[in-house]
């Protein structure tokens, strides 16, 4: 074993374990402890592994008499005056005078008025922002400043660590927390690679690279530790998932579900031709259902792309040899839908499917379980009303979980107990790149349904800032007279059950009385009863609505093809991927479809990303600006598959790591899949302690 490294030779303040507590750290309480167990950073160890996705070189300081207009440059000058907190017509911003050795200039924090009275006269610090020269006065427009005290320069003059953006912790404070991490930690342990692996991939020790990754000497050994700290976390993530498929892939006959004639009688109960990615994924899921392992297989398909008929073959083999299915969708909407479309897809094939959802009578869901597990049903669409305890199945062949994003691992996992021989098959709309899907699914087979029905326009796209929503309003209007429909969607901060009741509703009676007096308009949102909710569901399917208002509950699945408008107010408020589900709702059918995002936002970065969706409507491009953007995390929810987040990953850029760490970790299960032998022992605790943190998220 390489030896276990001293975090900071220099350190007398080495008083902490790697896997001390963040809270430990000064600077962390309960609120800040909370933000990091978001990342999955509990531990100083969690937290010294964090990578950062790049550097900026800040090693040069630039004198303010050699400032060059429009460039980014750091400076270091001391303040030379009071600062004033300035407020003309719609922007402010704190502007604090400063001077060099050379010149003086000013430092300008736009909309952080309050910034002007945080550096008294005297205060010495390095800034980096944009130069701004005019008519001879320099001044500089901040975006990270760090005020020298004595001690060690963190935030500039060096190669500066550029963490992934979490939100509610700056990354000044976050650089901070790591410094401090370093300077503590008493002892870095080895790892879980184990040795024979390390050797042959040729990897450094890890203990090197986590003194090395965060503040760098040069761009190639950041570089370096990097990629040796990505591999720690994938290696780690690629073993989970090895173990888990070991698990899902015991041989069990009774998991056999012979499917023949199945797609051609799916055909002729269907309206429509089947797509070539259609017919070849289904032929797919039938032949793993034939199979005398489960199935585990990932339908990965952009909204729209037709997954509920590949749910039907599944489910249609498994009910037409007498056993039974069960469909899971994330919320009640969805699950109401599926289990109408369903209903009408097999209605002609075989049994209706029976709903179960939570907000159903306790009587009637009662007797739905006796007749779950007595055998007497066979097929049943619900939400995760499903996977309570108190379910249980005869004989459950095939399980389908619709828009996997939206459940967590723990709760996936739990319906496929619900039998030992179930085939399991999960949908998803989140258009992933391959490497995240290898990671964030690295267990499953992978069907994609890369073709869309045939006779689909790609959705208009406008971007409406500030006053114009007039226009989208009006647009509306227009709409609805040629009878057509049109969506409204509204985010909700949900900070308690209240106040998302009011942000809906207060949106919703505004637009009834003041912006649609004459149109007939409803309302949909998360809080609502189930029967008040389908109701307004089902109005707006039989077009005795002409708008729904409603909140990102409709963002997944939902399948309404008369209508064309899909407005998103606050549209910066939601990620692409999401603004790219919600479009998905409409452009189902003949008719040119619209989507309006509607932001009062002006900041050039948040139009910039909402631009995005103006340019394409490829999911796969949109995810990638969305990765890009804003972290993998985000963009898969890979924390709720319980899975760690791959925090710090520029995914993209880790490809052959990925492909590395995912052949070495299947290996080593394969050779080894209970972890007995003494060098996987770091292994086996760090993945009991991954499943644990796991079930603490996911419940
Ligand atoms: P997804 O769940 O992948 O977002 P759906 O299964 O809801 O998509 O299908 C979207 C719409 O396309 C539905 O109205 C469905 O009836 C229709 N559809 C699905 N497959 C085809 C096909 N092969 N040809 C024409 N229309 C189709
Ligand atoms: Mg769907």
């Amino acid at each position: 074993m390489p030896p276990a490294g001293s975090c900071e030779s220099t350190s007398d303040a080495a008083d902490l374990s790697w896997d001390a507590p963040v809270i430990r750290l000064d600077g962390v309480g309960p609120s800040r402890a909370r933000i990091l167990a978001n990342l999955g950073i509990y531990s100083l160890g969690d937290l010294l592994l964090h990578r950062p996705l790049r550097y900026e070189a800040r090693s040069q300081l630039t004198l303010l008499a050699a400032a060059v207009h429009r460039e980014t440059a750091s400076v270091r000058v001391h303040v030379t005056g009071p600062g004033r907190a300035v407020r003309p017509k719609r922007i402010s911003f704190a502007q604090v005078p400063v001077a060099d050795d050379t010149q003086t200039g000013n430092l300008v924090w736009f909309n952080q008025p309050f910034r002007a009275k945080l550096y008294p006269p005297g205060t010495e610090m390095i800034a980096t922002g944009k130069v701004r020269i005019h008519k001879g006065q320099v001044s500089l427009a901040v975006v990270e400043e760090e005020v020298l005290a004595e001690g060690e320069i963190i935030h500039s003059g060096r190669l500066v660590p550029m963490y992934p953006l979490t939100q509610g912790l700056s990354a000044v404070m976050l650089r901070k927390l790591i410094h401090q991490a370093l300077q503590h930690c008493a002892q870095i342990p080895p790892g879980v690679v184990p040795p024979a692996v390390q050797k042959a991939r040729e990897l450094r020790p890890l203990a090197e690279a986590v003194r090395q990754v965060h503040f760098p000497e040069t761009e190639a050994v950041a570089q370096q530790a990097r990629r040796r700290l990505a591999y720690e976390e994938l290696f780690t993530l690629q073993a989970a998932l090895a173990q888990r498929r070991q698990g899902a892939k015991k041989p069990a006959d009774r998991s056999v579900v012979p499917s023949d004639g199945i797609s051609e009688q799916l055909q002729q109960a269907l309206p429509f031709e089947l797509t070539g990615a259609q017919q070849r994924t289904i032929k797919q899921v039938l032949a793993d259902l034939a199979a005398p392992e489960p199935a585990y297989r990932l339908i990965h398909g952009d909204v729209g792309s037709g997954k509920t008929v590949i749910a039907a073959a599944a489910v249609w083999a498994a009910v037409a040899q007498g056993r039974q299915a069960a469909v899971m969708a994330p919320t009640e909407i969805l699950a109401e839908q599926d289990w109408t479309v369903l209903g009408e897809i097999l209605g002609g094939l075989g049994p209706r499917p029976t709903l179960l959802i939570g907000s159903l009578p306790e009587p009637t869901k009662a007797q739905i379980r006796r007749q779950l597990a007595s055998g007497q049903l066979k097929f049943v669409v619900g939400t995760h009303a499903l996977f309570q305890q108190s379910v249980e199945f005869a004989d459950l062949a095939v399980a389908v979980i619709d828009e996997q994003h939206r459940f967590g691992v723990a709760q996936r996992a739990r319906l496929a107990d619900k039998g030992d021989h179930t085939n399991i098959l999960v949908m998803s709309a989140t258009p992933i790149p391959r490497t995240l899907a290898l990671t964030a699914y690295g267990d499953f087979d992978i069907s994609v349904l890369d073709e869309l029905p045939p006779g689909r326009k790609p959705v208009h796209t406008e971007l409406i800032v500030g006053r114009d929503r007039r226009r989208a309003y009006e647009f509306i209007i227009g709409h609805v007279e040629r009878g057509h429909q049109a969506y409204i969607v509204c985010p909700v901060i949900q900070e308690s059950a209240q106040q998302y009741l009011t942000a809906a509703e207060k949106l919703f009676a505004r637009l009834k009385n003041h912006v649609f007096p004459t149109l007939r308009l409803g309302l949909v949102h998360g809080q609502m009863s189930a029967d008040r909710r389908e109701a307004a569901m089902a109005a707006f399917r039989q077009g005795k609505l002409d708008v729904l208002v409603a909140t990102s509950v409709i963002e997944v699945g939902v399948d309404v093809p008369n209508a064309v408008v899909m407005m998103v107010e606050n549209a910066e408020r939601f990620g692409l991927s999401q603004l790219h589900q919600l479009r998905g709702r409409v452009g189902r059918g003949p008719e040119q479809a619209s989507c309006l995002l509607l932001t009062n936002s002006q900041t050039p970065e948040v139009i910039d990303r909402l631009k995005v969706l103006e340019r394409t409507t490829d999911g796969f491009e949109i995810a990638r600006e969305d990765l890009h953007r804003r972290g993998p995390g985000e963009l898969t929810g890979t924390r709720q598959h319980g899975l760690p987040d791959v925090r710090m990953a520029d995914l993209l850029a880790e490809t052959a790591v990925l492909a590395e760490a995912r052949e070495d970790a299947f290996a080593l299960i394969a050779a080894d899949p209970q972890l007995q032998q003494p060098e996987h022992q770091p292994l086996r605790r760090r993945l009991a302690r991954l499943a644990q943190q796991t079930s603490a998220w996911t419940l």
